[in-house]
């Protein structure tokens, strides 16, 4: 499966329709328990995944959190075990590919995308405050899905 089709089929099962995603509730949903963890301020990261627990630095903004933990619910999704950081080789750099377009396919999903420039809303000031992302993000995401 595509990283948008596993996004999808996990937007069917576990969530609740409501905008911005709360990918905390999803992962929770999936018995996946998602942690704060101090330490990753300290080594500059943002979040990490072990099977069946996802953790991220709570100091960094809610939207980038957001994101984080999608992020990480990707490394789950896809079956990666648990990240190296430290390995760049190209499969790693897959896997992060791979996790960071579940992340964005599931917090910005596509039909939702649709709703909205329908009713109008064009604007990514906007459309980034409605699903509580960067307006880079959401104009990635407006690319990636032929809206731009
Ligand atoms: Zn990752």
């Amino acid at each position: 499966m595509t990283p948008e089709e596993l996004a999808h089929s996990y937007l069917l099962s576990f969530w609740d329709g409501m905008l911005p995603v709360n990918p905390i509730r999803i992962a929770n949903a999936l018995s996946i328990q998602v942690f704060q963890d101090e330490n990753l301020q300290s080594c500059n990261r943002s979040g990490e995944y072990r099977p069946g627990v996802i953790s991220f630095n709570p100091h960094h903004h809610k939207n980038r959190i957001r994101f984080t933990v999608a992020h990480e619910l990707g490394h789950h999704a896809f079956n990666h075990g648990p990240a190296a950081r430290e390995d760049h080789s190209f499969s790693y750099s897959y896997k992060e590919q791979q996790a960071n377009e579940f992340a964005a396919a599931l917090i910005m999903p596509h039909e939702a995308i649709t709703r909205l420039l329908t009713e109008g809303i064009t604007s990514f000031s906007e459309l980034s405050e409605r699903f509580g992302v960067s307006p880079r993000a959401m104009e990635i995401r407006l690319e990636r899905l032929g809206y731009l």
